[in-house]
């Protein structure tokens, strides 16, 4: 099999202004970004208001290997299946972050025949997105650095400002730093932090805006830090909201682009899934609900993360109900549930595998709860014995679960035909309401036990004396009605990375909270979540590299 970029190298790709014309866009409605790229028009969604809306299909998994268990791959995959069907289907998915695309983990552009392309374009610099965040987030920065050096009229406590600075890239020597060094000329010191761009309160809320004016709505909102007697700062008290909006306003319209077999996608916004909630700009998912008959969606991580986050904080604010969820299940992932290490996850071990599935049937459970139809996709990888597959599929059988095997990765969208046949059946079944985890209305703290216990399968959370002292400040700032955007590992349901399978008798610690105001929600940290993350050992940026004639050989 060829490597990811040697698929996507070979693959001719149609020109942008023929994906656009099969969408029955005209040329007011999109903007070439080069020969096969393009970005959607500000308006073009309030244009298209009076379309129906096509339906979405948004695909999670079970608790991930750290590898990944191709959410992004079968998402691709589906939708050029879809196509097959003669259904015309639209992907929409996150933009990579450069620090994973450097760091360790394949790209965020699918994999083998379903991939999204050019995949060198999106893992890299795409049409600038990423970059417009960080400068948006950093032009920030230097004007609280400068409100505070200028007299700070605002009294801002430079102990408290909690507005950190951002790159897109993995750079563990850059997460607590000191600036304002060197005397009176170089500004007050204090004490500031990088996070990765993806991480910023501005992707979030790149992410969840409506609109333009929505953006700028949510950007005034932006709590930067608390004056010396503890009251909230915002990016409105500082003037900058049209500074912001001025650096974001090309960056809020979704990117188009096609898949390995031209089908067309759009790729938009990459909130991380832990701190942020995980998933694709409303704004371009509610664009190809518009130009489509199915959109095939991903969020970030296991349902337990993307999929709760994607229901209970995307879908409420935009109005998007996904009409079928796809559960992506990996033989491997499974026999990490049941205990194998990782080093042996190609070995055959059905007994892994029978314990192991507890953990999909916590996941379908959690599906079940938001009242919504899924099927169940066993995402075929090379080393999978036809025992294991025979095992999981007789178990679904059993359990009356919906399963298809699935081998895009293989074999494009043809690898996918028996799961968009399935998920089809389910998707135009009669709609039941979304059943949200929580009310609005709830106290933060029933909201965050709610997650816990219903999500997880929690017997309860204990919060730390910060945490408890936070909700009290929270609430009574106006703050308690605001959706939880939680943070917790991604390998386990519980907040201990080690607990695989399905564990029971557990509490969720909460350590901290964090206020999002402008992008909606209370951030609920569970564990030390690292929103600066490290290289490993050997970088993927070691094997990457230019030929003479300006290839790019060993991206993934
Ligand atoms: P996720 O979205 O869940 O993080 P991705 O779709 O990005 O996962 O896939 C992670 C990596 O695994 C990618 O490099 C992709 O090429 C690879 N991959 C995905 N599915 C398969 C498969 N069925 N067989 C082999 N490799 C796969």
């Amino acid at each position: 099999m060829k490597s990811d970029i040697e698929i996507a190298q070979e693959t001719t790709l149609k020109p942008i202004h023929d994906i656009a014309t099969d969408l029955s866009l005209s040329e007011e409605d999109w903007e070439p970004y080069g020969r096969t790229k393009a970005k959607l028009s500000t308006g073009l969604l309030e244009k298209l208001e009076e379309k129906p809306d096509g339906k979405i299909v948004l695909v999670t998994s079970i608790n991930p290997t750290p590898a990944g268990e191709g959410k992004s791959t079968v998402t691709v995959g589906l939708g050029q299946a879809l196509n097959k069907l003669n259904k015309k289907a639209i992907i929409a998915l996150r933009e990579p972050s450069l620090g994973p695309v450097m760091g360790l983990k394949g790209g965020a552009a699918g994999g083998g025949y379903a991939q999204v392309l050019p995949m060198e374009d999106i893992n890299l610099h795409f049409t600038g997105d990423l970059h417009a965040i960080t400068t948006a987030n950093n032009a920030l920065s230097a004007l609280i650095d400068n409100h505070i050096h200028r007299g700070n009229n605002l009294q801002i406590d430079p102990r408290r400002v909690e507005w950190n600075r951002v790159l897109d890239m993995n750079d563990r020597a850059l997460r607590q730093v000191v600036v304002g060094l060197g005397g009176p000329t170089k500004g007050v010191p204090r004490e500031d932090a990088f996070s990765i761009t993806v991480a910023s309160e501005i992707m979030a809320v790149l992410c969840l805006a409506k609109d333009l004016h929505d953006l700028k709505r949510r950007l005034k909102k932006i709590v930067i830090g608390y004056t010396y007697d503890e009251k909230p700062v915002t990016v409105k008290d500082l003037d900058a909201e049209g500074a912001l909006t001025v650096l974001l306003k090309d960056a809020l319209k979704p990117n188009l682009v096609q898949t390995t077999e031209n089908t067309p996608a759009i790729i938009h916004g990459g909130p991380f899934a832990n701190i942020a909630h995980g998933c694709n700009s409303i704004i371009a998912t509610k664009t190809a609900a518009k130009l489509g008959d199915y959109v095939v969606t991903e969020a970030g991580f296991g349902a337990d993360l993307g999929a709760e986050k994607f229901l209970n904080i995307k879908s409420r604010a935009g109005g998007i109900q996904p009409s079928a969820v796809v559960i992506v299940a990996t033989i491997r992932a499974l026999k990490m549930h049941g205990g194998v290490g990782k080093n042996e996850l190609t070995t055959e071990n059905v007994e892994a595998i029978a314990s192991g599935i507890e953990n999909l049937k916590k996941h379908i459970e959690t599906i079940e709860s938001f009242g919504l139809p899924y099927v169940v996709a066993i995402n075929k990888f090379p080393t999978d014995s036809q025992k294991e597959i025979d095992f999981l599929k007789e178990w679904c059988s059993t359990n009356k679960v919906e399963v298809a095997l699935t081998d895009v990765w293989k074999n494009g969208g043809a690898g996918g035909v028996d799961l968009a046949e399935k998920v089809i059946k389910k998707a135009e079944e009669p709609a039941k309401n979304l059943e949200y985890t929580y009310n609005l209305h709830d106290p933060l703290e029933e909201k965050i036990r709610s997650v816990a216990q219903t999500i997880y399968g929690a017997d309860d959370i204990v919060l730390s004396a910060k945490a408890r002292s936070q909700l009290v400040f929270f609430e009574n700032l106006g703050w308690g009605k605001l959706p939880v955007c939680m943070a917790k590992t991604q390998y386990a349901l519980s907040n201990d990375p080690s607990q695989v399978g399905r564990p029971t008798g557990f509490t969720i610690h909460i350590r901290e909270l964090r206020a999002s105001v402008g992008a909606e929600f209370i951030v609920v940290l569970t564990g030390d979540v690292m929103t600066m993350p490290g290289l490993p050992q050997h970088p993927a940026a070691l094997n990457m590299d230019v030929t003479e004639d300006g290839k790019i050989v060993g991206l993934f």
